[in-house]
């Protein structure tokens, strides 16, 4: 049996309809990162004040989370035209030449999950970044001389669930760096009021702190839980479609999300650290195929919320258990794991 995981970072085509639809277009429409948006926005007023483009920025953080949604406010903020693309589509060097040639003055290049840029279209991005020129070789062989040509002054925007994969040189690019974190469950609750009504949704309040708490921090995947729960109530409810507690627990329970946003699979995944490696500490590869997941998909999405909500701790041998997903599993913990707990703090490696 393949288990339906909602935490995924794939975009189905049909949810991108719903992503649009919700996706807040500007600042103050946006909940949450109090951090950021000050700091965005004192960087957006400045470069109005200057009246110049905007400082090149990098957001970080894991999937779903805002990045493309700022991006494309930053663009709506200063009233210029955004491309998006992303590291893997772009193969060639002269694809991004082509993209960047295209811009205007201030225009926005958004660039999601640049660490996957390759190294030769990455060494174009320097110059254009920077000078805001294009180094463009002529010809092959001895007789091949590159000539500059100058672009318009673009904003790059990238995104990225890994900074720690992204090179150096590329890093010291970007004026403003933002990291993204995971959501407070009242700001979640306060993204699920907004999509409710832009979705003409009767979500009660209650409705509303059930989906958020089981959301795992992130609007994306509220908003999946949103839509799913409202389906559940449409059919089981009493045919007005209003989503009442009761309704959104019995959908998420039915969808074997837990209190704690947990799916089947992440409670596989930590059974089977518990029952097979006594609780840790196990590896990442074998963690991942445990649960039949590339490894990237551990790291990026899987093992940062189980981290977040403190029942995984990283330790210098491994990824452990923590006294709380013994708990959360109803299970007890081992002699031996309860006195690696000592040393197993949540993020005490990080
Ligand atoms: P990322 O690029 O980080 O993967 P997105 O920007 O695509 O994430 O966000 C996913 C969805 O979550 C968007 O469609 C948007 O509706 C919603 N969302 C993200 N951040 C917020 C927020 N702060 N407030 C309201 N909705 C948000």
């Amino acid at each position: 049996m393949t288990i339906e995981r909602v935490s995924t970072a794939e975009v189905a085509p049909e949810e991108l309809a719903l992503e649009t639809t919700v996706r807040p277009r500007r600042l103050d429409e946006f909940a949450g990162q109090e951090r950021v948006k000050e700091n965005l926005a004192i960087l957006l007023d400045a470069a109005r004040h200057r009246s110049e483009p905007v400082d090149h920025i990098l957001l970080y953080g894991p999937p779903g989370l805002g990045k493309t949604t700022l991006a494309n406010i930053v663009a709506a903020e200063v009233g210029a035209q955004i491309r998006t693309t992303s590291g893997p589509a772009i193969e060639r060097a002269g694809d991004l030449a082509a993209v960047l040639t295209s811009l205007g003055q201030g225009d926005i290049l958004f660039i999601d999950e640049i660490h996957r840029l390759s190294h030769v279209v990455e060494e174009i991005l320097y110059p254009a970044m920077e000078d805001f020129a294009l180094d463009v070789v002529l010809g092959k062989g001895p007789g091949a001389r590159t000539v500059r040509l100058q672009i318009e002054h673009v904003t790059v925007i990238g995104a990225t669930t890994r900074v720690g994969s992204i090179t150096g040189p590329l890093r010291e690019r970007f004026g403003a760096t933002y990291r993204l974190d995971y959501y407070t469950q009242p700001e979640l609750e306060q993204i699920l009021r907004r999509s409710a009504g832009i979705l003409d949704i009767a979500l009660a309040p209650t409705a509303a702190e059930i989906v958020a708490q089981r959301s795992r921090g992130t609007p994306r995947i509220a908003n999946r839980l949103l839509k799913r729960v409202r389906d559940f109530a449409q059919v089981r409810g009493s045919g007005d479609g209003a989503v009442s507690a009761e309704l959104a627990t019995a959908a998420l329970d039915l969808m074997e999300i837990d209190e704690r946003g947990l799916d089947a699979m992440d409670r596989q995944l930590l059974r089977a650290i518990a029952k097979h490696h006594a609780g840790g500490p196990v590896g990442l590869q074998t963690m991942a195929a445990t649960i039949s997941e590339p490894v990237e998909t551990l790291e990026d999405v899987v093992e940062p919320y189980l981290m977040q909500i403190g029942l995984l701790a990283r330790t210098s041998r491994g990824r452990q258990l923590t006294a709380g997903a013994w708990e959360h599993l109803g299970l007890t913990p081992p002699a031996s794991a309860a006195s690696a707990q000592q040393q197993a703090q949540p993020g005490l490696f990080d």
